[in-house]
């Protein structure tokens, strides 16, 4: 969409020199909220909740993709730190939930972490046990994936803060820790990971990674694969804008992608 065909109801406002729309956070000109579902965000079946814990660094980032989520999927929120924490005053609700799910047993951390299971082996090896059990326990409010978004690093150093914390530490070290390998991902692996230049074929963005875990933990039928779908097209759209910019790293991914299909990596 251009500057120019931007709805006049659609809030727009200046960043230095740029008309940058006020719902996407996008430049005017590629604007990406013509993708998001027309009725706002939607409603996922088995009400899975979605948490980004999103590194400070991240957030500054333009092309920093967890913030599009919460315009697709109603129950995502993103909260930007290097670690979680319980507090003792009310805080906003995204915390609140991720530790009232680490309570109830209904969260899972979604981090190639040490022990880690991929998502579809997790699913189908503790289909009768894990999941079924999470879901039960969360009394029909569905499970809370917590997802961490940064570089390799600093994932790392968020998911190790999670990991050692004095307090909860424990507590998640209990919870389901799962990843998506590239098996898990319901699109041909040179079409994954587009968006910036990622360490390995395989390696998608937070934006893919929330489509592609919702898609198993909510069922993988029909309408996990609508919601899977609704993300991804926003991704594809982000992608195609920047395609259109000519964005060198794309080429240069894409080909990279069609040499090293096979190598495993998230
Ligand atoms: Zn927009």
């Amino acid at each position: 969409m251009s500057e120019e065909e931007a709805s006049p109801a659609e809030e727009v406002r200046p960043a230095g020199r740029r008309v940058v729309c006020g719902k996407c956070l996008r430049p005017g000109r590629v604007c990406l909220c013509a993708f998001f579902p027309p009725d706002g965000p939607i409603d996922t079946s088995r009400g899975t909740r979605v948490v980004i814990l999103q590194h400070p660094m991240e957030a500054k980032k333009a092309l920093a993709t967890a913030r599009l989520a919460p315009h697709v999927i109603r129950r995502a929120s993103v909260i930007t730190g290097r670690r979680l924490r319980r507090s003792t005053v009310p805080t906003d609700s995204a915390r609140e939930a991720v530790f009232r799910a680490l309570d109830e047993g209904t969260l899972w951390v979604v981090f190639p972490g040490a022990g880690a299971a991929p998502f579809s082996e997790r699913e189908v090896e503790e289909s009768g046990t894990s999941l079924a059990a999470s879901q039960e326990e969360s009394k029909g409010g569905g499970v809370t994936l917590l997802l961490l978004d940064g570089t390799w690093k600093q994932g790392k150093e968020m998911f190790t803060a999670l990991y050692e914390d004095k307090h909860d530490g424990e507590a998640f070290r209990r919870a389901p820790l799962v990843y998506l390998s590239p098996q898990c991902l319901q699109r041909p692996l040179e079409d994954a990971g587009l968006l910036r230049k990622e360490p390995a074929p395989g390696c998608v963005s937070t934006l893919e990674a929330v489509a592609e875990a919702l898609f198993h933990i909510e069922g993988r039928d029909d309408a996990a694969a609508k919601v899977r779908e609704a993300i991804i097209r926003v991704y594809d759209a982000l992608v195609a804008f920047q395609r259109d910019r000519g964005a060198p790293h794309l080429v240069r991914r894409e080909k990279d992608a069609r040499r090293d299909i096979g190598k495993a990596g998230v």
